[in-house]
Formats: structure tokens, C-alpha cells, sequence
């Protein structure tokens, strides 16, 4: 049979989400359950596929089918396209596996042409719906001329408001319908101006260029963004949708709505959303008008309300989640034009999952599987000072849109938020309205804060998204954007003027407000709990400093599996004697110095195993090379010629032998002592002269210290230094006449050790994956570059992420699994485990659980990230 690539609403179902797309799913699912929807149908995401395979053309089988369905669908709903008695009016909607709200293409009102336009009039003598016809046709126009033949908003735009100036009008409904009539022809000639042809009368090319429109919008820009930011490959596509119209823009009879059956910010189970009278779908979205609020529209529509509600206590207990429903009202009837999992705040996500198993509806397993782990990240960001807030008074108010706490410098522009970020500077976009193309500077701002616009706007909805903080709709703000400034309560503010908000209340302060970090508790324990109770995979930190560490502790970490030990080098007293180190003659000069530098290291790490409270600490030896530690400024220069007793230019000249062509492949890790065994012999000592005295302290703490060789490539050089290791640290031991039992092992991140990974276990107790120069070297792209070209590696598909931020599971991934298969083969109790940036990236941390790493290790805020990854990888395996 040839393949299907369109299906009716009732031909698919909840289940069929990859091929039907999740709205085109769900718009089954509701069929299927009885609910009121416009039925149409659904083009498959793999015809998507085969239009970009078949080089961006809707080949003539697919079309055909299409086609085929446009009959069905006419019959189904006994209407037909063209038609002058019963015309059918169709909207086409994107609609990928993955919800992307707002990133493709949307056409609405198609089958509108001149003819039919007159012909509904005809048969409908209110002047009112003539208007409504009218003004149907001219967005149609602007939508498919925007859309479809990218000719631009904007010469849409400024002949509406041209006619408005001439009218002497503010608001479009004050336009009549002879107005929006001799719009739209104003707009088909504008149209033939920018395109060169007439505006397309025949629906069904106009059908077939809408469809061409929203596979294309797969790969626009901002979609492009917006799924390497949400882990969404390329590669899946998006399904069309097509769906009779209903129209919310009849008359005062009619409307549209967007709503939760929880609140999407905080998770009270309460029905939550917006509606217009007289409006179409995308003025909600778009957050030009501030709408109603849901609770409202009982009083105005009370049977389509009740309905309403009842819809909504079906979708909920049938998909046992919060719905984010999109529903119009037409001549008080109700349709359900979409649902969907709603998008939510991390708050409000840990409260359903929890409210879901306590109402029966969900396991814990299950609860744990409903929460992005990406999303924990906001929870675990600053707060404003409870003290300070208090002290401050609000200035205005807003919208609650996504919580936290924004302070930062005012920008109204996206371009500039980025450039300003890019700058260090923390920033807060203030905008009249967001739209889609604002995405990347949204992303760089610490909060967003619009004048226009409700809850489900578009700020609201992707700031959510992200997790940044956004206040919308504070109509009290009179903007000046061209001018960059605004006035609030009195007061205005300028570009770079301190403004802080709060995303939760909505507030607006002037200036600057301190924040403080967040807690775990409440929900965010419990599900943690959860996590803890199905995980197998330990989460451990990369921590330098008892602080650090500390924290980690506190978001749960259960060891440390990275303390880079170079950081410790770089205190004032400690740097000088670490330069004499370099610049020494001899080997007592050089151990003379390091012995100045071992008390201190010695204390960092008590302070460390005190923090961990007995859990196993990772100390990783010296990695860098020795340039990074000498002076650049002439007076240090200076100052270590006088230390050294020794003239400025012997010091230049020994600086200038360190210089490398490649640093990160050059003198550094495990080949530092090869050429110096003095400082592993002096770190050794400092850290089980730390262990001996944390044991004495700690009792019942097993204090085994695991020190970690990094940079090594082949068994030969890890036997020498761990030669190195063993000799001091049995002397050290016996010396203090103690049982100490401790471990050396050493980093993964070469590729020559992944190979070779059996022959190393013969000398290391341990591996750990260090995934960010194991990437840079299996890549050959240096970790610090990369991010000058990945770019356009981005822009031609050839990489869809940043391989130094997600694991490459194909080639480094590979690497990792060799060589755990076979360490173990040769060494089956040593423990893996990966400290590398991809610790705390939930998708590693999945892989990582495949492969059978014992622990991840991530910086501190990550810990808890890390923690529900690894519960889910567990849950799902
Ligand atoms: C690594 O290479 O992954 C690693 C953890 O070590 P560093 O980042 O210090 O080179
Ligand atoms: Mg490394």
C-alpha cells in the first residue's frame, strides 16, 4: 500500500503524535472523545520530510492525496471551497511533535476571494457581517501576503494606518466596512505590486502555497532557535493542520479564548485563561488587546461557559494533565480548537505533579517523569531579599507572566539586550509587545516586561518557556520606544536606568532590589524525593572551594567528583610562591617553594571533606599549563625578578620559553609531573595529611581520598606518576601510623585512553570522563573557539548542538562506552564516572545512565538537574 501521509481528525488518535504532530494528535483525540471540534485534517510530518527531500516541493502524489481529503473534508462539513452558497473557509496551522508556540506559520480565513466575499454578503443583509466579511478578507490577504509570500507586514501596516489618519480614527474596529472593503483592495494591489502577479482567487492553490508556507516555516530562524534551545531535532518536522473556520469575529455572540485548566504559573487548580468578544484567535496571542479573564465569560456566554468547563474536566482526567486548550466561541456555540499539555512555570510544574498523585490521577513514578529537568534551573535562581522587597515600594504592576526576580539595566530593544549582554551587562527588555522575532534577546535579558499583552501572550508564553522572569501588560507604562524611555507612576526612565520586576506579583520597582537564592523545599522536595527514591546513578559536584561544595551538598550532591585543584593556586600569597615554583632552578628550589603552598592546599582540603561530611572527594592534580600561573603586567614581573633575585629580562625570557603554539595539547595534566614530580609529591602529602586529620576529626566518617591523574593517554605515563603518588602517600601514611586506604585513578579525556582503556585500568583504580577536552580532542575543535564557527554549523544542519554542551553520543559517546566496557573487563569493581560539562545536561545524563556510569558530576546548581535526569533515565529504562 502507498504510504498515508493525510489523515482525517477522526482517523488518528493521542498516540499518533509523531507523525500527526501534537496538535494534529490531540485535535484526533478530542474528536474521538466526543468534544466539539471543526473537523478537518492533518498532514503528516513525514510529508514534511519528504518536502524538504524532494527539494522544498509538495510532489504530485501528496498533493493529490491532499486533495482528495480537501473532497472529504467538504462533504464531512457541507461546505466546498469557492463556493458561492456555502463556501468553506479553512484555517492551516504548524504543528510539530514537540509544542514550539508562536515559531512557524499560521494561515487563517483561506478560501476568501472576491467572489465569495460577495456572494456571503448577499446572502446576509446585516451591515455587521459585512463588515466581518471585509475584515476577514483584508487579514487573510496580510496573512498570506506575509506568510505565504513573505512580501512584509509592514506595507500592510502602514496603508491601515494611513486610512486611519485620513479617517481621523485610533482602534481598526472603528473602521467601517466600507473601509476594511476598500482595504482589501488596497491590499490585493499592494500584493500585485511587491509580487508581480494577482492575489491568488482559486482556494485551492491558495491551500497548496499555505501548506508550502508552514514546512517551510520549519526552518526559519527563530524556529532554528527555538529547537536547539529545547532539544528538538530537525529532522522530525512539522505536520499541517487543516481545519474548517469558526469565527470568534461574527459578533458580539462570538469569541475566542486561550485557557489552563490549572495556572500555568503557580499550578492552583483553578481554571485559568483569557477571552475576547468579537475577536479571532490571533489577537489573543498577540496581546494587542487585553482580554477578559475566563470567570467572566460565564456571565456573557453561560451555556458556552458550562460546556467550557465540562471540556475541560474531560481533558483533563482523559490526559491526566493540566490542558492548555485554544477554544472560540460562534454565535454562542462552543469549538475546541486545539489542546495541548500547557506550558508551565517550574513552580507550577512541581505543584501539578504533585496534586496529580495526591488526586490519584498519577504515580510518583510518573510525577517525576512529568517535570523538564532544564526547568528546575529557575527554582534555583536568586529571589529578591525578602528585607528588601518589603522595605521597596511597587511603582506599578502588571502581569505575574513567569516568576523570579529581574534586576538589570533597561533596553527596548532585542538587538540591544543581546548586545548589551553580550557586554556583561545585566539587562530587563521593555517592550510595547514581544513577537516571535524578539526571541534571542528575550533569552539575554534577566526579565522581560511588556506594556501590552495578557497571560498567554506572546511574552508570557516563551518567557515561561525559558524561565525568565516576565511582566506583561502593565498598560500603565507610556511608552516611547522610538525615543527609548517610558514613563511610570510619574517617573521616567531612560535606557541603562536600574528597574527590577518581579514575575511572580508582577511589581515593578525602580532600581536596584538585592536577591538571594532559592531552597529546596515543599514540592521541589518531595519530587526530589521521588527522584532520589528511583535513581541508581550517584550525582556528585565539581567544587573548588567549601563553598561550592557546601551548596552542592545542600541541592543534594553525594560527593565531589571534580576539585580542580589549579583554582586553589591563585590567592595572593599562594600565586607568588606557585611562581617561584616555575621560575626555580633546581629541585630544591622548586620544592622549597611548593612546600610554601602545601599548608594552604592541605587546608582547602579539610575544609572540603568537611563540607562533604564523609563522602567521596575527587581531587584532580595540576592540569593547566604553567603559562596560565605568570605574571602579564610589568610590576608583577617585576616583583618576581626581586623575589627570585633574578633581572626583569631573565624573568621575560623564561616567560616567553613557556609560550606554546597549542597550550591545550601542550605542556600540561599528568605531563606536568612527568617533567615535575615534585608538585604530585606535594599534592599528594597536602591531600592525605587532609584526610589523616579529617578521620581524627570524623570518626565515623569513611575518608578514602581519590586522587585523580589527568591528561593521560597512555598506561606507561599514569604507572610513572602514580609511581609518584603511592611512594608519598605510603610514607605519609605509615608515617602517621594510621589505616588509610585511598584510591588513584585518573580522567578519561583523551581518546588514546578510551582505546587503550583496558590497558590503563591496570593502573587506575577509577576513570572519570572529563567530555570537555575529551570533545575538544576527539572533535579537533578547541574548546574555546568553537564557538567562533558552530555557528554555521548550526545554519547548514551539520551539527544541531554544540557538542561542548550536549554529548555527542555518536562519536565521544562511543568513546566513553568503549572504554567502560573495557575498564571493567580488566578492573570489574572501579567505578566511572563523567565530570565533564555534560554532567549536568539532562540528555547526557540519560546516556550516561545507559552506559552504566556509576556518577555524573556537575557544578552545584546542576546537582538537583542532574538528580531528576538520572531519575527519569532510571524511570524510563
Ligand atoms: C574535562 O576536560 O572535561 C574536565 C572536566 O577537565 P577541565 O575542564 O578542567 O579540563
Ligand atoms: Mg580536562
Amino acid at each position: 500500500m502507498a504510504q498515508k501521509y493525510v489523515y482525517l481528525f477522526s482517523e488518528g488518535n493521542a498516540d499518533m503524535r509523531e507523525l500527526l504532530g501534537g496538535k494534529g494528535a490531540n485535535l484526533a483525540e478530542m474528536t474521538n472523545i466526543g468534544l466539539p471540534v471543526p473537523q478537518g485534517f492533518t498532514i503528516t510530518t513525514e510529508a514534511c520530510t519528504k518536502y524538504y527531500e524532494d527539494g522544498r516541493t509538495i510532489n504530485d502524489d501528496i498533493m493529490a492525496e491532499i486533495m482528495q481529503y480537501v473532497d472529504k473534508m467538504e462533504e464531512i462539513n457541507g461546505k466546498k471551497f469557492g463556493d458561492l452558497n456555502n463556501p468553506l473557509l479553512v484555517s492551516v496551522r504548524s504543528g510539530a511533535r514537540a509544542s514550539m508556540p508562536g515559531m512557524m506559520d499560521t494561515i487563517l480565513n483561506l478560501g476568501l476571494n472576491d467572489d465569495v466575499v460577495a456572494a456571503m454578503i448577499q446572502g446576509n443583509p446585516d451591515p455587521n457581517f459585512e463588515r466581518f466579511v471585509y475584515d476577514c478578507y483584508r487579514r487573510f490577504i496580510q496573512m498570506f501576503s506575509d506568510v505565504v509570500m513573505e512580501v512584509g507586514k509592514k506595507y500592510f501596516e502602514e496603508l491601515i494606518d494611513k486610512m486611519k489618519a485620513e479617517k481621523g480614527i485610533t482602534f481598526d474596529v472603528e473602521l467601517t466596512a466600507a473601509d476594511l472593503k476598500e482595504l482589501a483592495e488596497q491590499f490585493k494591489a499592494e500584493y500585485k505590486k511587491q509580487i508581480g502577479a494577482d492575489f491568488p482567487s482559486d482556494p485551492k492553490v491558495q491551500l497548496y502555497e499555505a501548506i508550502r508556507a508552514v514546512f517551510r516555516s520549519w526552518d526559519n530562524p527563530r524556529a532554528n532557535v527555538y529547537r536547539r534551545d529545547n532539544d528538538i531535532p530537525y529532522s522530525w518536522g512539522t505536520a499541517v493542520n487543516v481545519m474548517p473556520m469558526v469565527f470568534g469575529n461574527l459578533n458580539n455572540n462570538s469569541g475566542t479564548g486561550v485557557a489552563f485548566t490549572r495556572d500555568p504559573a503557580t499550578g492552583e487548580n483553578k481554571l485559568m485563561g483569557e477571552f475576547l468578544v468579537n475577536a479571532q484567535g490571533e489577537d489573543v496571542v498577540a496581546g494587542v488587546r487585553t482580554p477578559m479573564k475566563i470567570t467572566e465569560m460565564e456571565e456573557k456566554f453561560p451555556e458556552a461557559y458550562a460546556d467550557f468547563v465540562s471540556v475541560c474536566e474531560k481533558l483533563e482526567k482523559h490526559y491526566r494533565d493540566m490542558q492548555d486548550m485554544e477554544f472560540t466561541v460562534e454565535n454562542g456555540k462552543l469549538y475546541m480548537l486545539q489542546c495541548r499539555s500547557g506550558k508551565r512555570t517550574a513552580q507550577a510544574a512541581l505543584k501539578i505533579a504533585c496534586d496529580l498523585v495526591d488526586e490519584g490521577m498519577r504515580t510518583e513514578q510518573e510525577a517525576v517523569l512529568m517535570i523538564d529537568p532544564r526547568n528546575l534551573d529557575t527554582l534555583l535562581h536568586p529571589q529578591f531579599d525578602a528585607k528588601s522587597l518589603k522595605a521597596a515600594t511597587p511603582l506599578g504592576k502588571g502581569l505575574g507572566a513567569s516568576p523570579g526576580a529581574a534586576c538589570g539595566k533597561i533596553v527596548f530593544t532585542a538587538d540591544d539586550a543581546e548586545s548589551w549582554n553580550a557586554k556583561g551587562e545585566k539587562v530587563v527588555l521593555v517592550r510595547l509587545e514581544t513577537s516571535p522575532e524578539d526571541i534571542t534577546g528575550m533569552k539575554a535579558a534577566q526579565g522581560i516586561l511588556t506594556v501590552r499583552g495578557g497571560m498567554t501572550s506572546h511574552a508570557a508564553v516563551v518567557a515561561r518557556g525559558m524561565g525568565t522572569c516576565c511582566v506583561s501588560g502593565c498598560g500603565d507604562i507610556k511608552m516611547d520606544e522610538a525615543n527609548k524611555k517610558f514613563e511610570l507612576a510619574g517617573e521616567t526612565f531612560v535606557e541603562g536606568d536600574y528597574i527590577s520586576i518581579d514575575g511572580s506579583t508582577g511589581n515593578i520597582y525602580k532600581g536596584i532590589i538585592p536577591t538571594v537564592d532559592a531552597e529546596i523545599a515543599g514540592e521541589f522536595g518531595r519530587i526530589m524525593e521521588w527522584a532520589d527514591k528511583y535513581r541508581t546513578l550517584k550525582v556528585r559536584t565539581n567544587a573548588d572551594t567549601p563553598r561550592d561544595a557546601k551548596k552542592a551538598r545542600e541541592l543534594g550532591a553525594e560527593g565531589i567528583g571534580l576539585c580542580r585543584t589549579e583554582h586553589m593556586f591563585f590567592e595572593a600569597e599562594r600565586i607568588a610562591a606557585f611562581r617561584e615554583m616555575i621560575c626555580a632552578d633546581t629541585v630544591e628550589e622548586r620544592e622549597a617553594a611548593l612546600d610554601k603552598i602545601l599548608p594552604y592546599q592541605q587546608g582547602d582540603f579539610e575544609k572540603l571533606y568537611e563540607a562533604l561530611e564523609g563522602c567521596p572527594v575527587t581531587i584532580r592534580f595540576l592540569d593547566p599549563p604553567l603559562h596560565e600561573f605568570v605574571p602579564t603586567e610589568e610590576a608583577d614581573i617585576k616583583a618576581l625578578a626581586d623575589a627570585q633575585g633574578k633581572s626583569v629580562e631573565d624573568i621575560k625570557a623564561l616567560i616567553a620559553s613557556l609560550h606554546e603554539f597549542n597550550p591545550m595539547m601542550g605542556h600540561r595534566g599528568c605531563r606536568l609531573t612527568v617533567t615535575y614530580p615534585e608538585i604530585a609529591k606535594m599534592q599528594t602529602k597536602a591531600v592525605i595529611r587532609a584526610a589523616i586529620a579529617t578521620k581524627k576529626a570524623h570518626a565515623d566518617w569513611n575518608i578514602v581520598p581519590e586522587i585523580m591523574i589527568p591528561l593521560v593517554g597512555e598506561v606507561k605515563e599514569l604507572k610513572f606518576v602514580k609511581d609518584v603518588v603511592v611512594a608519598t602517600a605510603d610514607a605519609e601514611i605509615a608515617a602517621a601510623g594510621i589505616d588509610l586506604k585511598y584510591e588513584v585513578g585518573t580522567m578519561i579525556e583523551i581518546p588514546r585512553a578510551a582505546l587503550t582503556a583496558d590497558d590503563i585500568a591496570k593502573e587506575a583504580e577509577f576513570f572519570c570522563f572529563g567530555t570537555n577536552d575529551l570533545t575538544q580532542m576527539t572533535f579537533g575543535f578547541s574548546r574555546d573557539d568553537a564557538g567562533k564557527f558552530l555557528g554555521a554549523y548550526y545554519d547548514q544542519k551539520i551539527y544541531e548542538s554544540d557538542p561542548f554542551a550536549k554529548l555527542d553520543q555518536t562519536g565521544v559517546g562511543k568513546l566513553m562506552e568503549m572504554a567502560v566496557t573495557l575498564g571493567k573487563k580488566v578492573r570489574p569493581e572501579m567505578h566511572c564516572g563523567i565530570c565533564g560539562e555534560h554532567g549536568g545536561d539532562p540528555v547526557s545524563v540519560e546516556f550516561c545512565h545507559k552506559i552504566g556510569l556509576n556518577y555524573v558530576s556537575c557544578s552545584p546548581f546542576r546537582v538537583p538537574i542532574a538528580r531528576l535526569a538520572a531519575a527519569q533515565a532510571a524511570i524510563k529504562g
